[in-house]
């Protein structure tokens, strides 16, 4: 941490909007709250620096995203979620908040369900540029996958998902773990702290208390299912390496990077990466069984 580090300035935590106090543990660019244990982004972007850190390489068209297989697997997933979204709810349509290119949109479709995508500047006519606040009706479920942490007041958001949701409707939250192993291990590097896009970053504990307070009962936490373990593992070890490689940036194709990196970094990284495999694949496997994995999936239904 730089002596230049900027002053918090965050006055309450972006999930249980409880004041920050002197309980509040104070970290780099991250304020924890000491009721709930979720950290909040401090001090909060401004509207700039998150339009410079959602620049048009963030999310280009889904398959050119990264190489090798990775997009085919991302594509696989969003089908497995699909089916399994389509299992648990009652009949009815459902949100995806945060629905990026629409992938799973697509999926839940080919489930049968009726699919509504929420998703700012959207690259696909049928996504809409709507905050929750502003949609209405009756809806049998509400998936936050990997966007909660994006939205500038995520309980809300819960609180909204409760009003739009049919009874016995069920919410699916996927977000990074800041309890994860990986996190303790990495710091202030940690993938999945993307600071300035992640705004708030939650734990299970604090995912548990704040949608049983929006009338919730969690029905199922998995540790596996939001995926994106190996790769914060990865990210973390190869960062180690002399040079500090991004592995991340180093996967994306060209046009899909954040920041220039010149072809001998991003070959180190690639190769130290498939090298590491192994070690990162037995780091999972622990946080896995330890059921505090770098990423955290529930289900839960409104009562
Ligand atoms: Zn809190």
């Amino acid at each position: 941490m730089s002596s230049a580090a900027p002053v918090p300035t965050a006055v309450d935590c972006i999930w249980c909007r409880r004041p920050f106090d002197n309980r509040s543990t104070h970290l780099t660019l991250r304020t924890r709250c000491a009721s709930c244990g979720a950290a909040t982004t401090d001090p909060p972007p401004t509207d700039d620096e998150l339009a410079a850190a959602y620049g048009d390489w963030y999310r280009p068209p889904a398959e050119r995203r990264f190489f090798f297989a990775a997009d085919a697997i991302l594509n696989r997933s969003r089908g497995l979620l699909a089916s399994r979204v389509d299992q648990i709810m009652p009949p009815g349509p459902v949100l995806d908040v945060g629905a990026g290119d629409g992938t799973l949109i697509d999926a839940l479709r080919d489930c049968g369900r009726e699919a509504t995508g929420l998703e700012r500047n959207p690259t696909r006519t049928d996504l809409r540029d709507a905050a929750l606040s502003e949609i209405d009706g009756q809806w049998a479920g509400v998936i936050f996958w990997h966007s909660l942490e994006h939205l500038p007041n995520p309980g809300e958001a819960i609180r909204e998902a409760a009003r739009l949701l049919l009874p016995g409707g069920i919410v699916i939250v996927a977000v990074p773990n800041n309890d994860s192993l990986q996190a303790q291990c990495f710091g202030d590097r940690w993938l999945h702290l993307d600071i300035p896009r992640h705004l708030a970053h939650l734990t299970t504990r604090s995912l548990r208390s704040g949608l049983g307070a929006a009338g919730f009962k969690v029905e199922r936490v998995s540790y596996v299912r939001a995926g994106q373990i190996l790769i914060g593992w990865l990210q973390g070890l190869v960062g180690l390496l002399p040079g500090k490689p991004d592995l991340y940036q180093a996967l994306r194709r060209e046009g899909a990077r954040g920041v220039n990196q010149s072809v001998g970094v991003r070959m180190l990284a690639i190769v130290a990466a498939v090298v590491l495999v192994p070690v990162a694949a037995a780091a999972s496997l622990v946080e896995i069984l330890l059921r505090r994995s770098g990423t955290v999936y529930l289900e839960a239904r409104l009562l």
